[in-house]
């Protein structure tokens, strides 16, 4: 069985929020901060499209979509009982439920 699936999820800009707020990861041109819908498409033509409530950078030159800062800190909080990574957002730990 072989499945061609002429289509997929993209990223559009809706709106610019901040344009030159930083630099693309790829071509280190100066990208934008930019509000973006989530469209989908089939065959090349956009059937669907929703919201996101997330912003994203986005670089005109080479139209690459990266988040505007790396969240490093998400997993260097580890639980004392029982030692695994959690998100630093927590305040129970969703493997053990102690309090962190
Ligand atoms: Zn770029
Ligand atoms: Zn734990």
């Amino acid at each position: 069985m072989f499945f061609f699936f002429a289509g997929g999820v993209e990223n559009q800009v809706r709106q610019v929020v901040k344009s030159g707020a930083g630099k693309c990861l790829n071509c280190r041109s100066p990208s934008d901060l930019v509000d973006y819908d989530k469209v989908l498409k089939l065959f090349f033509v956009p059937v669907w499209r929703w919201p996101e409530k997330d912003q994203l950078m986005h670089c005109n030159n080479c139209n690459l979509f990266f988040p505007p800062s790396p969240r490093l800190h998400d997993v260097d909080l580890r639980c004392q009982i029982c030692g695994r990574g959690v998100e630093s957002q927590f305040s129970f730990c969703p493997f053990c439920g102690s309090s962190l």
